[in-house]
Order: structure tokens, then C-alpha cells, then sequence
């Protein structure tokens, strides 16, 4: 039977590195929706169109071939033909991304990518509406979670380590803010599907986190 996996949940809460170790233990292949609509949102930025102007939205959406290839086991997001995966994680590319994924025209057109490579391999992948919309089949379901200041402090850490400056405070702010974005939108909002499984990270290491997963498989 083919494994398909869901893990959900709102930003920093530690689901790409997750869903990347259970993908790993699986032999399956992690699937990071978010990067599709970070590559989607490069693709916007770069357009310079108006994104409420739902004419011109349709027809760059349209216009944007995104797609996913694996190399060494790592998701890479092409974009038109250009591997885009170094690009995508600026502040920039993040809050285009976060309001850009709350129109219909941008999720239609992932969420069928993200259905087709489901059908395709063994997935893990993570977003924010696997469980409630993409794959409504998948078993088991996991939605994670932890503090909005312990997925601050996450961030902080990894940007920290990185030797880049910030404050705590601004980015524990930019997070909610993007919760509740997402949380709130009209079309698939970030919520935990009724057969999902909650499991808060705040006090787990990934270890920890990893192993109760397993365990639910
Ligand atoms: O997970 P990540 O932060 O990379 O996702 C980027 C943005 O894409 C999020 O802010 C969220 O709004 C959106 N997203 C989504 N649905 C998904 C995955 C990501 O709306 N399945």
C-alpha cells in the first residue's frame, strides 16, 4: 500500500525537518508544499503585477511552470526552468508567499502538482492543508504545533547560527501575523483535520518528535 503522509501545522513548528527524517525512515519522499508557494510568490514578485487584480493574477499563474525534482533525496522547486530552491527564503519571497497563497488561482494550480507526485511516489509532505484538502486520504495525519515563542526562538537560533541579526520579539510578531493569515483565509484555511493527530513540540526534541510519529505509522 502506498504511504501517504500529512503533517501540517502553522509556521516554525518544525515540519520540513520532521516531515525530512520520517520521509528518510520510510524510503519515501518528503514533499514541501510551502516551496511551491515560496516559488510561485518569486514568480509574482518578479511579474510585478498587481495580485488583486484578479485578471492578471490568472494569467501569470498560468504562465508559471513550476515543478519538483530530487536530487540526493533533496527537494529542489524549478521555476520556469530555473531551479530556484536558493531563492526562496527571503523575508521578501515570505510575506509575498503568505499573502499570495490565499488566492484560489495559486492553489488550484499546486495543490494538483501536489496530488499528482502523491500519486506517483510514497510522499511525507507538509503544509498547511494536506490533511484537510490535498490528500484527505492520507494516514496518518499529524498536525504540529508548539508556542508561538518557542517557533521564535527556533528561528532565532537557525538565523542566529547563520550570523544573521534579529529580534526575537519582530519575529515571534511576523509569525502570528502569518498564522493568522493563514488560519483566516477563505480557501482551505490552516486548520486540523478531524482524523489528525495533535502533537505540540514545544517541549520535544526532534528526536523525540520523530520517534512519536513513527510510532503512529
Ligand atoms: O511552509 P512555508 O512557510 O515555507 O510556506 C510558505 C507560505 O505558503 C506560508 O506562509 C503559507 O501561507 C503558504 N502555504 C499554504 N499551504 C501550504 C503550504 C504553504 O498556504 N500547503
Amino acid at each position: 500500500m502506498a504511504t501517504v503522509i500529512a503533517i501540517d501545522g502553522p509556521a516554525g513548528a518544525g515540519k520540513s525537518t520532521i516531515a525530512k527524517l520520517v520521509a528518510k525512515e520510510l524510503n519515501a519522499i518528503y514533499i514541501d508544499t510551502g516551496a511551491m508557494y515560496r516559488a510561485m510568490a518569486l514568480y509574482l514578485l518578479r511579474s510585478h503585477i498587481d495580485i488583486e487584480d484578479e485578471k492578471a493574477l490568472m494569467e501569470c499563474v498560468a504562465s508559471a511552470d513550476i515543478s519538483i525534482r530530487f536530487v540526493d533525496g533533496e527537494q529542489q522547486v524549478w521555476l520556469n526552468g530555473e531551479n530556484v530552491n536558493g531563492l526562496i527564503r527571503t523575508e521578501e519571497v515570505s510575506s509575498m508567499a503568505s499573502v499570495s497563497s490565499a488566492k484560489g488561482a495559486v492553489r488550484v494550480k499546486l495543490v494538483e502538482l501536489q496530488r499528482k507526485l502523491a500519486e506517483d511516489h510514497d510522499v511525507v509532505m507538509d503544509g498547511r492543508d494536506i490533511g484537510t484538502h490535498v490528500l484527505p486520504g492520507a494516514k496518518p495525519k499529524i498536525f504540529l504545533t508548539a508556542d508561538s515563542r518557542v517557533r521564535a526562538k527556533r528561528r532565532y537560533d537557525e538565523l542566529t547560527a547563520r550570523g544573521e541579526a534579529c529580534d526575537l520579539d519582530t519575529i515571534e510578531k511576523d509569525i502570528i501575523e502569518r498564522d493568522e493569515r493563514d488560519k483566516n483565509r477563505e480557501i482551505s484555511p490552516l486548520r486540523q483535520a478531524e482524523d489528525a493527530i495533535l502533537v505540540d513540540t514545544s517541549d520535544m526534541t526532534i528526536e523525540q518528535v520523530k520517534e512519536k510519529i513513527i510510532s503512529l505509522i
